[in-house]
């Protein structure tokens, strides 16, 4: 079978996400998506590319390592996209406005504050689109769940809550040529640069997708995040079914969440997550191409949505948003929410938006480039980053460097054990280093920030000298 652009220099190279647009923007019927050993969804080759083949799945992969001049980054796609913003932030990209805040009727059945849930009904109302394309219950005990498309808002009521689960564009996506009306689209920072680079490709795609909801991202999770959730409910990974990610305890604080899943007798097994441990933070179960990311607020999305991790919102446990609007018709629904009293929202400034979102700067922009010269000192190529500075701490260095070794044993170790006990057990000395490391280094700043350190140097100076 003839090579596939795609498959050689993306998915071979552990760099793909399983977005599956290359399967869509295929057009030969050459590629189809799989779950891979390690419980992400990948395209493989199965049929031959044939003589017409142009490479448009390369054209449409948000981690194409060679991409055109004027598709580079995310900067160089949000000029031909976000002529609305008039603001730049070197952290944030192109914007019009940042918020905190929540829908009075959609937050209690939501993962954060509903406001993705009220955009997009919003956007019904307005008829601005016809279908939305978002994430559904999946139809098979395989895919517990998929992307799906709604047309009505009891439909995309359905859709609500967010889903730490390997879902794929392959297959849907082809509906918004089919279908006649305009889409929105929901999907994490990589799922929409692959959407605005398909709508670079196929102009019909830029006409009929009019608006995309972005989901900050903390990281794509494999399908053994959720088999170890289940394990940790007691639940064994071949009986659980329905996983619930984002379980609110309105009593508690917003990160104070429950993961719940039904054993075989259709009863609800759940565990609060603080039980579990750091899951994100710690790279548990994430897909290798989120190392190579450094879009953490979505900058190619009409709207940004992520959870206001940061106080006073943080000790409200219905959840709160926080919210970046791109576009004129994303600001003016905001806008409208308020005036109309269905938004709880206020401004926040962009600096505090970045505090809610601290972890993911840190790792996604400040450790990149120490990550990138891993790869390449391996000989691997990394597609064209913004964040190629390495200036890490030597402390620092250590801590990414576990992070990447926990975040690829523990896909080794589940795929084996398939028991959360025994998982627990083979990656509690990894877990615990990088724990420590951690700590080490919140010691460390705290005190150099203190200026503690550099005065007891002082002293041991000053004694020496005397
Ligand atoms: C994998 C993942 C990682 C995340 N990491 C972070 C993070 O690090 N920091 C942070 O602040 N927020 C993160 N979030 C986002 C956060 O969990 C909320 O989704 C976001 O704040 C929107 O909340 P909401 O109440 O407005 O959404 P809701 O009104 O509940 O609507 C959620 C929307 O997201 C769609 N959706 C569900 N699952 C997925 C999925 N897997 N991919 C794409 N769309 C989906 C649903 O269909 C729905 O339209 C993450 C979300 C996901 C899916």
């Amino acid at each position: 079978m003839s090579s596939c652009k795609v498959i050689e220099q993306v998915v071979d190279k552990g760099l793909c996400i399983g977005c599956g647009l290359c399967v869509s923007a295929c057009g030969n019927d050459t590629l189809k998506m799989e779950l891979s050993d390690h419980g992400f969804l990948e395209p493989r080759h199965v049929n031959s590319c044939g003589s017409s083949c142009k490479g448009n799945c390369l054209s449409v992969c948000p981690f194409n390592p060679e991409p055109d001049d004027d598709v580079r980054t995310e900067t160089e796609l949000a000029n031909t996209f976000l002529n609305d913003s008039k603001k730049q932030s070197d952290s944030i990209g192109k914007y019009i406005n940042t918020y905190a805040g929540f829908s009075n009727e959609h937050r209690a059945n939501s993962s954060s504050g509903g406001i993705a849930t009220f955009t997009l009904i919003e956007l019904l109302k307005r008829k601005e689109i016809d279908y939305v394309i978002s994430v559904k219950e999946g139809a098979s005990q395989n895919a517990h769940y998929e992307y799906a498309i709604s047309s009505t808002e009891q439909e995309l009521l359905q859709g609500a809550k967010t889903r730490y689960y390997p879902v794929t564009l392959a297959g849907v996506f082809d509906k918004v040529k089919e279908l006649e009306g305009n889409f929105a689209i929901v999907g994490v920072p990589c799922f929409i640069k692959s959407i605005r680079l398909a709508q670079k490709v196929e102009p019909i795609l830029k006409s009929k997708i009019k608006f995309l909801v972005g989901i900050i991202c903390g990281g794509v999770k494999s399908t053994f995040f959720t088999e170890y959730l289940a394990s940790k409910t007691g639940v064994s990974v071949s009986e659980y079914s329905k996983p619930e990610f984002r379980i609110k305890d309105e009593n508690s604080s917003a990160s104070d969440y429950s993961f719940g899943c039904l054993d075989k007798n259709s009863q609800q097994n759940t565990i609060k997550m603080k039980m579990v441990g750091d899951m994100w933070g710690t790279g548990l179960f994430k897909s290798n191409a989120c190392d190579f990311c450094d879009d953490v607020s979505v900058e190619l999305a009409d709207i940004s949505l992520g959870d206001a991790w940061i106080e006073p919102y943080r000790s409200e446990g219905l959840g709160t948003n926080v919210i970046v609007t791109r576009s004129q018709l994303a600001e003016d629904i905001i806008c409208k929410g308020i005036e109309t009293n269905k938004l709880t929202i206020e401004e926040l400034p962009v600096d505090r938006f970045i505090e809610s979102q601290r972890g993911g700067f840190n790792h996604r922009h400040n450790g990149l480039g120490f990550r990138i010269n891993k790869r390449r000192s391996k000989g691997l190529s990394v597609p064209p980053k913004r964040f190629e500075d390495d200036n890490l701490t030597f402390l620092l260095k250590l801590i990414h460097l576990m992070r990447m070794k926990v975040r690829k044993k523990s896909l080794v170790v589940w795929k084996r054990t398939k028991n959360a006990e025994q998982f627990d057990k083979e990656m509690r000395f990894s877990l615990n280093v990088l724990k420590k490391l951690t700590k080490l280094n919140q010691y460390q700043k705290r005190y150099s920030e203190s200026g503690a350190i550099k005065a007891l140097v002082m002293r041991k100076v000053n004694k020496v000298l005397k």
